[in-house]
């Protein structure tokens, strides 16, 4: 697989992206094409993924240059675009073209309705509508994943979870990825919000990763009830009986290891591993008194669970970690931006 890129940033504004505050700035068509040349002179079919942040925004462009550099099929493509990109059009260009993957974001039941094209749609309707495009897009698409986040201010109570249970019976070809709510330092705007309520949790950065661990404390559930909702979803978006619905779906699709990518997918680190997890941490929040304060915010003090863990991981170059690296200030966003604001009336007033 070769990894490409046509354009940074996106001109959706979701405020918990990274992306989100980074302009729309596509590159340049010529190179994109002579990338693909290349890659075409060197292989057969060469398999391509786009890592843009939302592939397509451009789409007739893009897809113009691609259509300039060979004929239709001579490529495999996968790229992240969101559904309102997918239109029915827009799919058939696409197939057209050989895109055998795509991953749109659909994110939340009762929020970010422009990107997946449902409007101010919210809950129930939402899933029904966000399911028959997912239906469609597999009609031309072989592969899809769905990406969720949970732990949203926006959640509450059983529904963003028990939705996505529907999800995954309404539209059983698609593998959808759920992750938990994180906020990165500087990344996205809405980490200000979070930081100024006290909510951010100092995790160390080895569990920076959108499903270890959520780094901010939910709005509307006490973490048990979290934890026992998300272990519930994942069990049942990786059960077997998903699993088959999902190969069932899937068949006649080419690639032939597509519709197997995912039941290995849902067997290992992604599915079953995250599982286990989850388990394991619902288990300590019940029994262990350092997770508990830890999750509560009641200590910066790293519980033994998660330095075993960092330590099982890195292995030998845990002896090689400076002193002080398990631990960061998880407000230093806010801070940076307080003392910028303060330099800048400093000088409105003295100008
Ligand atoms: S559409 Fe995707 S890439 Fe764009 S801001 Fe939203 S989450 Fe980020």
């Amino acid at each position: 697989m070769f990894h490409t890129i046509g354009s940074l940033g996106c001109p959706y504004t979701c405020n918990f992206c990274i992306d989100s505050v980074v302009p729309h700035q596509p590159l340049g068509l010529d190179l994109i094409k002579s990338d693909l040349k290349f890659l075409l002179g060197k292989f057969k079919k060469p398999n391509i993924g786009w890592h843009d942040p939302n592939f397509g925004v451009r789409f007739d462009e893009c897809m113009g240059a691609i259509e300039d550099v060979a004929p239709p099929g001579s490529f495999n493509f996968f790229a992240e675009s969101s559904l309102s990109i997918l239109t029915e059009p827009h799919l058939k260009t696409m197939q057209k073209n050989g895109f055998k993957a795509v991953l749109p974001g659909i994110e939340s039941w009762y929020g970010m309705g422009d990107k997946s094209r449902s409007g101010k749609l919210m809950g129930m309707e939402k899933v029904q509508k966000v399911s028959d495009h997912v239906n469609l897009v597999l009609s031309y698409i072989p592969y899809i994943q769905t990406n969720f986040v949970v732990g949203l201010d926006t959640d509450e109570g059983p529904d963003p979870f028990e939705l996505t249970k529907l999800f995954v019976d309404l539209a059983p070809g698609a593998f959808p990825v759920v992750s938990v709510l994180q906020a990165f330092g500087q990344a996205a705007p809405l980490n200000l919000e979070y930081q100024s309520a006290g909510r951010v949790l100092p995790f160390p950065f080895h569990f920076l990763n959108n499903y270890h661990v959520m780094n901010v404390m939910p709005r509307n559930y006490e973490w048990p009830e979290f934890y026992d909702r998300l272990l519930d979803m994942q069990s049942y978006i990786f059960s077997w009986r998903a699993i088959r619905r999902r190969l069932v779906a899937a068949r006649g699709a080419r690639p032939v290891w597509l519709p197997l990518l995912n039941v290995i997918r849902a067997r290992c680190s992604e599915g079953v591993g995250r599982i286990r997890h989850y388990t394991k941490l619902r288990e300590l929040l019940d029994t262990d008194p350092q997770v508990q304060q830890f999750w509560a915010g009641e200590t910066t003090e790293i519980p033994e669970f998660l330095t075993d863990w960092i330590k099982k991981d890195i292995g030998v170059f845990w002896d090689w970690l400076p002193e002080g690296a398990l631990y960061h200030d998880p407000n230093a966003y806010l801070k940076t931006s307080s003392e910028l604001r303060q330099v800048e009336d400093g000088v409105a007033a003295s100008g």
